[in-house]
């Protein structure tokens, strides 16, 4: 098994559309400012599954200097990610989220956020966990300037086809 860890930060700014894990938040006020679609949860779980698999990060595989990603989808990312991944011989075992911000409430949202990652990464709802939390109005976080994502990645070797079709009809 393999283990990495993914954070990212951006800030919140008025008149853009929020994009959590792939879902935008709807009639949110504030979205993240940003070269791609500025999806800081996205980013945050590509850099867990790039660190555990022993790959380079997000910002090494699409420099925001790189004009071709600018306004990305960033499930453009985390297909790459999970292709390499796959390639190192990994599969997902499970992710674990937090998300840091003062707004806009998530709770209602965690089963769409959820649901939106596990279907882009192909693997089971269980296998995918968020929440969230305010930072208590201290520091950057606090003054509702920006919103953090952290995320831990679990991997496991990769069973081969073979073992798969066996197992479903165990
Ligand atoms: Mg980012």
């Amino acid at each position: 098994m393999r283990i990495g860890i993914g954070y990212d930060v951006h800030r919140l700014s008025k008149g853009r559309k929020l994009f959590l894990g792939g879902y935008e938040i709807p009639g949110s006020e504030y979205g993240l400012e940003g070269h791609s679609d500025a999806d800081a949860l996205m980013h945050a779980v590509c850099d867990a599954l790039l660190g555990a698999a022993g790959q380079a990060d997000l910002g090494q595989l699409f420099p925001d200097s790189d004009a071709q990603w600018k306004g990305a989808p960033s499930r453009v990312f985390l297909g790459e990610a999970l292709r390499r991944v796959a390639e190192a011989g990994f599969e997902l075992g499970n992710l674990d989220c937090v998300i840091v911000t003062e707004k806009p409430k998530l709770a209602p949202h965690y089963m769409k956020i959820r649901e939106s990652l596990a279907t882009l990464m192909g693997v089971s709802l269980e296998q995918v966990n968020v929440k969230a939390k305010t930072n208590e109005k201290l520091g950057y976080v606090g003054a509702e300037e920006a919103l953090e994502a952290n995320c831990v990645a679990l991997l496991k070797e990769a069973r081969d086809q073979d073992e798969r079709d066996e197992g479903d009809y165990s």
